[in-house]
C-alpha cells in the first residue's frame, strides 16, 4: 500500500490537510483536481441520473483522473470513506468498484475508511495519523470559520481570502513537518484575522448553513452558496465538518455499550475525549453530538441515524445563536435532506431548501433575494444580545 499514491476527492478544504496527514504517516497522497465540466460529463455518463450528486461528482472526479495521461493503475488508489443510517453514502465506494471493475481498473483499490468504529483504523494507520487528520480537520473548520465572519465587514477587499489561502497551506505544512507546529500556527492565524481591520462588525444577519456535508462545504458544488449569501448582505457560519465526527463517535460508543463490548466503548470514549482535548487547544468549540441530539429530540427520535438529526440539531443551535435564517443544502432526493426539509416546517425563522442537481441557475439567485429579505426582517426581532459575534 505504501507505494501507491492515494488520490483524495476535493470535498472541502479539509482534503488538503488529510492528504498532509497521510503523507506524514509515509502513504503518498494527492487532493484530486477541483470539480469541472468534464467531471460532471464523465460522472452522469457513469450513472443513471438517480443517484446522489456527490457520488456522480466523486465518481465523475476518479474517472478524469483514471483518464488523464500518465495514470498508473499499479501505483494509484482511491479514498472514498463510508457511512451507515438511512442514507445511500455507504453505498458509494462498492458501486465505484463496479464502475472501475467494468472499466477495467480492478487493480486500482479504493480505501473505505469504516464508520463502524468512526474511522478509527483508518486504513490501518492507527492513531497518529487519526490524530493528525483530525487536528488538521479542526485547523480548517476554524479556518473557514474566521474567513467566513470576517470577510462580510473588511475593510480592504480580498484580505480575508488571501489570509485564507495562506492559513491553509501553513496548516497543510504543520500537520506534514515533522516537528508539528499546528498549535503555533492556529494561534497565529487568529491573531492575523482578528487584526483585519472591519467595518461595523457583525451587522449583517447571520446565515447559517445546514445540510449535506459534501455538497454544504463544497463552493464547487453548492453554487458557491456563501458567496451569493454575503453578495446579498449576509454574513454565513457553515456547520463544521468536525461536527460528524463526533457524532460517529457518539455511535461507536453507543455500539459498543449495545453490543456489551467494555474494549470498543472504551476506545471510542477515549477517542472522543482526545479529540476534544485537541479541540479545545486549538481554541475551537462546539457544542457536543449529545446536545444536537438533544434539540433535534422534539423532532426526530435519538435513534434516527444519519445527518438529517444533527441538521436539525444545527439549525436550532445556530437559532439560539442569533441565525437569522437558515440554508438547508440537500443533494436532489437526498434522504436525510428530504427529511430536514419536512421538519422544517415546524421551525419558525426564514428557511430555505436548496436542491443541488448540478443544473442550479437564475431560480436560486430569486429565491435567495426574497429569503435574504425575509432574514433581515426576521434579524430586526431578534435582541442583540443573543447574536453571535
Ligand atoms: S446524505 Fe443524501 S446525498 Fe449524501 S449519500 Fe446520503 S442520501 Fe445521498
Amino acid at each position: 500500500m505504501a507505494a501507491r499514491l492515494v488520490y483524495i476527492p476535493r470535498m472541502c478544504d479539509h482534503a488538503e490537510t488529510l492528504a498532509a496527514a497521510l503523507r506524514r504517516c509515509g502513504v503518498p497522497a494527492e487532493v484530486l483536481p477541483p470539480t469541472d465540466e468534464k467531471t460532471l460529463e464523465l460522472g452522469r455518463k457513469y450513472t443513471s441520473g438517480k443517484e446522489c450528486h456527490p457520488f456522480t461528482v466523486t465518481t465523475g472526479d476518479f474517472l478524469k483522473k483514471i483518464t488523464e495521461p500518465g495514470f498508473d493503475p499499479q501505483r494509484s488508489a482511491f479514498l472514498m470513506p463510508t457511512a451507515s443510517g438511512p442514507c445511500r453514502f455507504g453505498q458509494y465506494h462498492q458501486t465505484q468498484r463496479i464502475i472501475l471493475d467494468r472499466l477495467g481498473y480492478r487493480d486500482v483499490p479504493i480505501f473505505s475508511p469504516d464508520v463502524r468504529d468512526s474511522y478509527g483504523r483508518s486504513m490501518g494507520l492507527g492513531l497518529k495519523f487519526r490524530r493528525l487528520a483530525w487536528r488538521g480537520i479542526v485547523a480548517v473548520d476554524l479556518l473557514n470559520e474566521l474567513a467566513a465572519a470576517i470577510r462580510p465587514d473588511e475593510k480592504t477587499s480580498g484580505a480575508a481570502d488571501k489570509l485564507h489561502a495562506y492559513y491553509l497551506a501553513m496548516i497543510s505544512k504543520a500537520i506534514e513537518a515533522k516537528n508539528g507546529g499546528i498549535f503555533k500556527t492556529v494561534k497565529e492565524m487568529k491573531r492575523d484575522f482578528f487584526a483585519l481591520p472591519r467595518l461595523n462588525p457583525g451587522h449583517k444577519p447571520l446565515i447559517g448553513i445546514v445540510g449535506e456535508i459534501f455538497l454544504r462545504c463544497n463552493p464547487a458544488c453548492n453554487a458557491d452558496i456563501v458567496r451569493k449569501v454575503e453578495k446579498l448582505g449576509g454574513r454565513t457560519y457553515t456547520a463544521p465538518i468536525s461536527e460528524w465526527f463526533y457524532y460517529t463517535n457518539l455511535g461507536y460508543i453507543y455500539e459498543s455499550w449495545l453490543r456489551r463490548s467494555p474494549q470498543g466503548f472504551a476506545r471510542a470514549l477515549l477517542a472522543d475525549l482526545i479529540q476534544r482535548w485537541d479541540e479545545r487547544r486549538l481554541g475551537h468549540r462546539q457544542p457536543s453530538a449529545l446536545k444536537l441530539i438533544r434539540l433535534a429530540s422534539p423532532y426526530l427520535h435519538h435513534t434516527f441515524k444519519g445527518e438529517a438529526i444533527l441538521s436539525i440539531g444545527k439549525a436550532l443551535d445556530l437559532i439560539e445563536n442569533g441565525a437569522a435564517g437558515i440554508i438547508n443544502i440537500m443533494p436532489f432526493t437526498c434522504m436525510p435532506g428530504t427529511v430536514v426539509s419536512a421538519i422544517a416546517k415546524q421551525i419558525e425563522i426564514p428557511w430555505l431548501d436548496v436542491s443541488i442537481d448540478g443544473t442550479e441557475g437564475v431560480n436560486l439567485e430569486i429565491r435567495l433575494e426574497a429569503f435574504m429579505h425575509q432574514a433581515a426582517s426576521y434579524k430586526k426581532s431578534v435582541p442583540r444580545a443573543r447574536e453571535r459575534k
